[in-house]
């Protein structure tokens, strides 16, 4: 369907999607006020050098536009008369497989396990009054395509290798033809294609055809990535990326590139070149944002749309890593024995950790002469905080255990790092 159709599409049928989204009322308690952002510095660091992250911005975003002049052709198909969104909006997942590709076992949990850290990590640009917004999403369905990759490539049975024709294009048609409700109102789809090397792209609907920056929230969208971002998160970097962009072809990095084209879905534009958004910089994720300034909203955009929705501040973490000695010597009167430990932790939870009100909390055993350490900046979720500092050992040999948890106050939640240490004499 053409940019011009797409505008004037039926307008009984939008007519009564906006009668009915505002019957329903606005759910959202919607701020026109611009959010505090973080102070520069504050979000945290990047694993992606700057010369990488220039690489990366030169490689993506020409090719990026290029399809997503194509996508705009896409169908974008009319719903059935008494057609009912679905009553719980959801960010359908698909892995594409063609016929001579193949599904690794580590795919559907990568897909999985990224789509709910994705979640999170819009939960942290959209907090509000203690809640925290984010989107439902489905677990990742795994479509078998009947012909070969180089169908769907260019469309014919056979092409070059480097000859990339309206993958996207193709891909979603063949989906429709399945009978899956891509682009279906109520339905925003992001499609992992095996085979589909450096691909990236998105629309959405009704109005991206108008995309200024950001763009009007959108009520159904689909997303499409290829093997760059599907290997990054399942079995490492791929090759091929390596070669473009370097250290943006990582994990993190990549699956800001999934949240980028997920943005979009949204009805997200680009970000005016604010390094700090995840519409520009999406290869410093979880370090980026989303910006609420008066002229580039992005925050309310999203909050706005649809398929977000509101949730309570609920906390939880994950042991990232942990650096502990598994022995120590004990300490003498006249010579402590004082030693590092580190642990880092992600916020895993759908608001941000601030400091001195989180902080880390000695679980199991109180010998070691500290059993607190405070959050020093604001974590927002997907995002990691490390600890260090220094614990003494006992004076008495033994095994003593050095557990730790996270804590709001004095509530404890989530993960429980550290192990047993063994206190020897000198
Ligand atoms: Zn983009």
């Amino acid at each position: 369907m053409s940019i011009k159709k797409l505008i004037l599409l039926p307008v009984s049928f939008f007519g009564l999607l906006l009668l009915v989204f505002f019957l329903s009322g606005n759910p959202f308690n919607i701020s026109t006020q611009a959010q505090s952002l973080p102070a520069q510095g504050e979000l945290g660091t990047s694993e992606v050098s700057e010369q990488d992250a220039q690489k990366a911005q030169d490689y993506f975003y020409p090719r990026e536009q290029k399809n997503m002049e194509s996508l705009s052709r896409i169908s974008v198909p009319t719903p059935p008369p008494g057609y009912k969104q679905p009553s719980i909006r959801k960010v359908h997942p698909i892995l594409f497989v063609a016929q001579d590709k193949t599904v690794l076992p580590e795919h559907q949990p990568a897909i999985n396990s990224t789509m709910q850290l994705i979640r999170r990590w819009y939960s942290g640009p959209l907090e509000q009054n203690n809640l925290g917004y984010t989107f439902e999403v489905a677990n990742v369905a795994v479509y078998n395509a009947p012909f070969p990759f180089s169908h769907y490539q260019c469309g014919r049975a056979w092409c070059a290798p480097d000859e990339w024709i309206d993958l996207d294009l193709n891909v979603v048609h063949a989906l429709q033809d399945a009978g899956y409700p891509v682009l279906l109102p109520g339905f925003i789809h992001e499609i992992f294609v095996i085979g589909g090397g450096g691909w990236a792209s998105a629309w959405c609907y009704p109005d991206c055809p108008v995309w200024p920056d950001p763009g009007p929230s959108s009520e159904t969208g689909v997303a499409v990535v290829g093997d760059w971002a599907l290997d990054a998160i399942s079995t490492g970097p791929n090759p091929d990326c390596v070669v473009q962009m370097g250290s943006a072809c990582n994990k993190y990095p990549q699956q800001g590139a999934i949240a980028h084209e997920l943005g979009h879905t949204f009805g997200l534009y680009h970000a005016n070149d604010d390094p700090r958004s995840l519409m520009r910089n999406w290869w410093d994720f979880p370090y980026v944002t989303l910006i609420g300034e008066p002229k580039n909203d992005e925050i309310r955009v999203v909050r706005s749309n649809q398929f977000i929705g509101s949730r309570v501040c609920t906390h939880d973490s994950q042991v990232i890593r942990s650096n502990m000695p598994s022995t120590v010597t004990k300490s003498l009167p006249d010579a402590p024995n004082k030693f590092f430990i580190s642990f880092t932790f992600n916020n895993y939870g759908w608001c941000r950790w601030t400091p001195t009100t989180f902080n880390t909390f000695l679980v199991k055993d109180n010998v070691w002469g500290k059993r607190r350490a405070n959050v020093l900046s604001n974590v927002y979720p997907a995002q990691e905080y490390r600890f260090r500092f220094q614990l003494t050992a006992p004076t008495t040999v033994g095994r003593y255990y050095s557990l730790w948890k996270m804590r709001k106050s004095t509530t404890f939640f989530g993960a429980q790092v550290g192990k047993q240490i063994r206190v020897t004499n000198p």
